[in-house]
């Protein structure tokens, strides 16, 4: 028996993070799921196994197919993004490989807004096009140019909303009203907004898609990648799934469900800590400029009300006059922040995108992306607020 919170859309997401997806009562009379480790589940008899697949009955089969553990969290998802079904894969590059192939065929056209997470990029560009499907990439937020990129063989177009590192966020109105008018489905990578601060499928958005492993597993310690949207849609998706293999296990599955228990509370402490170091660095004077939505300064600032709830815990921005060394001796200096890639954990991290993500481009190109040697992305924990901006400070002013 499920939790009837799933579909109870006037719950609010904290109690639906703690709550939805899961059994009222669970076995062993456990308060949590337990972890379900079979790779196979058995049939009593050869007539349970015919009225399986003759009633299409809800049960495992192989665990490629699924397991209990990975089904809660799918049904924890689709509540908190207020969508039909959600299909949960070993990655977020997992998921979007999995829709992708399923929805694409040779002949096929893709159109992007040029921002975006470069490996999603790299596999349409350099993979898709071997299975003859065409990638166009124009620039982000302008619907003109995406209008006129689109003709007969697009099937998709794709954004992320906010973008990754410039956090330029997308007119979803404007974009979902041109997917309709051309009769192409959309796709929201919305991994850096999560549903606590963006529901692209009010909007009308087809797919909405996330790397788990960011804010929703939220501690730093699991991969995962989901993507939501209507039961008719993601039908064949997750048939494809059963395919390609990217499940998760159990165990991965565990830690996903466990760390959305405190989603809500998490987001909280990111939006909040996320716009006063932004407000800190902008009026600092080593700062040329801050990429972070919460800001009037952000020419994304006016939709980014309109269409959110906060803007999550990613800043970046430019430190005045310095090459990339001396950027790179800022970041060195940081005692709390850790160096790394990835962002949503609990940890903050710090990072140069032109070392991290963009170091084998040439400078023309990375130039291109919008990537200055002189960028600094930081994704904002959940630690104190004051304890972040004073170790900003000592790191910005040292000489
Ligand atoms: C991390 C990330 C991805 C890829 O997800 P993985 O879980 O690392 O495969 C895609 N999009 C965005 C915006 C990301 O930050």
């Amino acid at each position: 028996m499920n939790w009837p919170l799933d579909t109870n859309k006037n719950l609010g997401f904290g109690t639906q993070s703690v709550h939805a997806g899961e059994a009222r009562q669970k076995p062993n009379d456990a308060i949590t799921d337990s972890i379900c480790c079979a790779s196979t589940f058995t049939f009593e008899s050869t007539e349970s196994i015919l009225k399986y697949l003759r009633e299409n009955q809800d049960r495992e089969e192989y665990g490629r197919y699924g397991n209990p553990n990975e089904k809660v969290v799918e049904r924890k998802l689709a509540a908190l993004e207020g969508a039909e079904d959600a299909i949960v894969y070993s990655s977020g590059m997992a998921a979007v490989v999995g829709l992708l192939m399923c929805k694409l065929s040779a002949g096929d056209e893709i159109v992007f807004f040029d921002q975006c997470y470069h490996r999603s990029r790299e596999f349409c560009v350099k993979h898709l096009s071997r299975f003859g499907v065409v990638t166009h990439q124009v620039k982000t937020g302008d619907m003109e140019a995406m209008q006129n990129a689109i003709n007969s063989k697009t099937k998709m177009i794709v954004s992320e909303s906010p973008t990754n590192p410039h956090l330029s966020v997308i007119d979803l109105e404007a974009f979902v009203a041109l997917g309709k008018r051309n009769q192409v489905e959309t796709l929201i990578d919305s991994t850096l907004a999560t549903p606590y601060n963006l529901k692209p499928i009010d909007w009308g958005v087809d797919y909405v898609w996330h790397s788990a492993t960011k804010y929703m597993g939220g501690h730093n310690d699991l991969l995962a990648g989901v993507i939501c949207g209507s039961k008719e849609k993601l039908e064949p998706v997750r048939k494809l799934r059963g395919i390609l293999g990217s499940i998760n296990s159990p165990h991965n599955m565990y830690l996903l469900e466990r760390g959305l228990k405190t989603f809500a509370l998490r987001m909280e402490r990111h939006n909040h800590n996320g716009q006063k170091i932004a407000e800190f660095l902008e009026n600092h004077p080593r700062i040329e400029r801050v990429y972070y939505p919460g800001l009037a300064s952000h020419p994304s600032h006016a939709i980014a009300k309109k269409t959110m709830k906060g803007y999550g815990g990613l800043i970046t921005f430019l430190v005045k006059d310095a090459d990339w060394q001396a950027t790179a001796a800022i970041i060195d200096r940081c005692k709390i922040p850790r160096i790394g890639p990835s962002l949503g954990g609990v940890e903050s991290l710090i990072e140069q995108p032109l070392v991290m993500s963009y170091f084998d481009y040439p400078p023309e190109q990375r130039a291109g992306f919008g990537i200055h040697d002189n960028m600094i992305r930081m994704a904002v924990g959940i630690e104190d607020t004051d304890d972040l901006i004073e170790d900003l400070r000592q790191a910005l002013e040292a000489t």
